[in-house]
């Protein structure tokens, strides 16, 4: 392949990605802000009813099931065309909760982390 055909590839692959992140990432708003509604916008709290903990639950399972699904559509379709590497990278933040260091996947990479392969 060459390289004008690996960016091709690449970039259909992550708008295809970026397609089918949304249905785990509404799961995962939905099971998020049912947990918070349930919690009355409070911290949790310690001594719950069983039906409201099976709720909480409930949520947390929507919520993870998001969080597992786009995991593991991440791997399976976010993948670099010339070496089959998921492209990751790091970054600086800064803002209200402090300065930082991430680590996570790259939405959208110049180039493969990896092989180095121009993937824009
Ligand atoms: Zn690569």
């Amino acid at each position: 392949m060459d390289e004008q055909k690996l960016v091709e590839e690449f970039q259909r692959r992550r708008k295809q990605y970026l397609r089918k992140s949304v249905p785990p990432f509404l799961m995962m708003i939905v099971g998020f802000s049912g947990f918070y509604f349930l919690n009355g916008g409070q911290r949790v709290v310690v001594d719950v009813p069983t039906e409201q903990f099976l709720k909480f639950l409930l949520a947390m399972s929507i919520a993870g099931g998001g969080i597992v699904w786009w995991t593991l559509l991440t791997y399976k379709t976010y993948r670099c065309p010339a070496c089959n590497e998921v492209p990751m990278g790091g970054w600086f933040h800064a803002g209200s909760a402090g300065i930082g260091f991430s680590r996570g996947v790259n939405m959208n990479p110049d180039a493969c982390p990896k092989c180095g392969v121009q993937l824009k």
